[in-house]
């Protein structure tokens, strides 16, 4: 496994005590999550699940680390809503030595973080998404391109939306102004559940002439398989 290196921490890093979130035991500074709970999340085992994600136009490979569980969620939670921007780095980490990660390596020219809408970007600070397609890219050597698609319009959240709801919501929200003849992209996000906003960045990718378009995720609920 390559081994990811740190960043250099931004000034909230420095404000949190260096403890695993989920069992607060003692971790180096800069992490976030210890190697017993990640290396003991639970491993989705899916293969290329493109087939049964529920919205996959436009998409070639739907890929996913782990089972989307408690433990995720208080570190997805901390990624997201509590500036704990290095937690990317160790998720990715752990999310590379599963067995979907090593096959796409090869597989794909570059990495895309799904975007956040502006408002979005602008309440939180950064996109987490982007945070993880760099950590992966570091670890991969593959490029990370954060423009290749952008979001249109504000899009409500998808909390509460039934499949159909969510991929009305979707349609039209992304767009690619860049063509790209031939290139295989790695979409990358925090969780993929019913594939509604991979499906919409992954069809405007191929408007652009993406050849080949996946979707890496650190989880998924398995309560949609
Ligand atoms: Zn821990």
């Amino acid at each position: 496994m390559t081994v990811l290196s740190r960043p250099v921490g931004g000034f909230l890093e420095l404000l949190f005590p260096s403890l695993c979130v989920t069992c607060e035991q003692p971790v180096e500074p800069g992490h976030h999550l210890c190697d017993a709970c990640g290396f003991s999340l639970s491993p989705a085992n899916l293969g290329n699940w493109v087939a049964q994600v529920t919205t996959g136009a436009g998409l070639d490979g739907v890929w996913s680390a782990f089972w989307f569980d408690d433990r995720l969620q208080r570190a997805i939670h901390a990624l997201k809503y509590e500036g704990r921007t290095g937690m990317a780095v160790d998720l990715m980490r752990y999310a590379c030595a599963e067995s979907p990660a090593a096959q796409l390596q090869q597989a794909y020219d570059v990495l895309i973080p799904v975007p956040l809408h502006r408002t979005k970007l602008r309440e939180r600070g950064y996109n987490q998404s982007l945070l993880l397609a760099h950590a992966l890219g570091e670890a991969w050597e593959l490029p990370v391109d954060p423009k290749a698609v952008r979001r249109r319009q504000w899009t409500v959240s998808q909390t509460g939306l039934t499949a159909g709801e969510r991929i009305g919501n979707m349609a039209g929200s992304f767009e690619c102004r860049l063509s790209a003849e031939g290139t295989r992209a790695l979409l990358i996000d925090d969780v993929v559940t019913t594939g509604a906003t991979a499906s919409a960045c992954a069809q405007v990718l191929k408007g652009a002439g993406y050849s080949h378009v996946g979707v890496f995720s650190i989880a998924t609920p398995p309560t949609e398989r």
